[in-house]
C-alpha cells in the first residue's frame, strides 16, 4: 500500500492507534494532517513524522468545523479521536452521555461532511474510515454511553457509505476489541474485568496499535477499492466466540 502524494487527514493522531495510524502513512508516503486535543503530543508526533498538526477540542462542534476547514484539501480522513467514561447504565450522567457523543459520534461526522464537500466540488475520489469498536455490536457493562456512541457512528457511517460511495467516497468502520493504548488503561485495567475479556479472543491476546493500523490502511488504500460500508472487526475472533 503506497500513499505517496496523498494528504491524509487523522483525528486522535496524538496517542494509541491515531498516532499508531499517522506513523504508517507517513512511512507509506503520505503527508499526515494530525488533529488532537494535546498540544505536546502534537510536538512529538512532529519530530518523529514530517506532519501539519492542529490542536482542536473535538467536543466543540464549532471549533471541530473551523478545524476540518484548515485541514482540507486532504485525499482521505481517518476519524480515530474517541473518548470514554465508565459508568453504569443506572449511573450515567447526561454530561458524560453527551460528552461521548460529541467526541465519538458528531465530531466524526462534522469532520467528514468538510471533507466529504471538498472532495466532491473538486471531483476528486476518496475514502473515510471511521474507527468504531466491538462495543458498537456487545452490551459492555459499565459502557453503556460508549456503546451508545460508537452504535451510533456505526449508523452514519452505513448512511455516508450509500451516500458517498456514488460520488467517488468510500466509507468504512474498523472495530477493534481491546487495543493496548492510554484508553485501554483507563477502561481495562481492572485484572478481572481484562482476563474476562481475553478469554472470550481466540487468538489469546489484545490487539496493538499496528494491528487496528493495518486494517485502517488497507480500507483506505486503492486495494479495498470495492470495499464499501463494512464494519471489520479487528478482534482476534471476539464477535464469533
Ligand atoms: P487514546 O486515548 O489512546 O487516544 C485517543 C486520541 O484521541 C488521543 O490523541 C486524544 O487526545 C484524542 N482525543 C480524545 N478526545 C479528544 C477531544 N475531545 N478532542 C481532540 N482529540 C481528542 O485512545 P485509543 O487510541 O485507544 O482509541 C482510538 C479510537 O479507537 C477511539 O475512537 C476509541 O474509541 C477506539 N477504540 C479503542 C479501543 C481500545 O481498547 N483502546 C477499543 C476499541 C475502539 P488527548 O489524549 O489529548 O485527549
Amino acid at each position: 500500500m503506497d500513499f505517496s502524494g496523498k494528504r491524509v487527514i487523522v483525528t486522535g493522531a496524538g496517542k494509541g492507534i491515531g498516532r499508531a495510524t499517522a506513523l504508517m502513512l507517513a512511512a507509506r508516503g503520505a503527508k499526515v494532517i494530525a488533529l488532537t486535543r494535546t498540544a505536546s503530543d502534537l510536538d512529538s508526533l512532529r519530530k518523529e513524522i514530517d506532519c501539519v498538526a492542529i490542536t482542536v477540542d473535538l467536543a466543540d462542534p464549532v471549533a471541530t468545523r473551523a478545524t476540518a476547514l484548515r485541514a482540507l484539501p486532504a485525499d482521505l480522513l481517518v476519524n480515530c479521536a474517541g473518548t470514554t467514561e465508565l459508568e453504569s447504565f443506572l449511573d450515567v450522567s447526561v454530561e458524560n452521555f453527551d460528552l461521548l457523543y460529541a467526541v465519538n459520534t458528531r465530531a466524526p461526522m462534522i469532520v467528514a461532511q468538510e471533507y466529504a464537500r471538498d472532495m466532491i466540488k473538486s471531483g476528486r475520489k476518496g475514502a473515510i474510515v471511521n474507527v468504531s469498536s466491538v462495543a458498537a455490536f456487545v452490551g459492555i457493562p459499565d459502557h453503556a454511553a460508549y456503546c451508545a456512541s460508537k452504535s451510533g457512528l456505526d449508523g452514519l457511517t452505513r448512511v455516508m457509505a450509500k451516500e458517498l460511495a456514488p460520488q467517488g467516497i468510500r466509507v468504512n468502520g474498523v472495530h477493534p476489541t481491546v487495543t493496548l493504548t492510554p484508553m485501554a488503561i483507563k477502561a481495562w485495567s481492572d485484572p478481572q474485568k481484562a482476563a474476562g475479556m481475553l478469554s472470550r479472543i481466540p487468538v489469546g491476546r489484545f490487539a496493538d496499535p499496528d494491528d487496528v493500523a493495518q486494517v485502517i490502511l488497507f480500507l483506505l488504500s486503492d486495494e479495498a477499492g470495492m470495499v464499501n460500508g463494512l464494519s471489520m472487526p479487528v478482534d482476534g475472533g471476539y464477535m464469533i466466540a
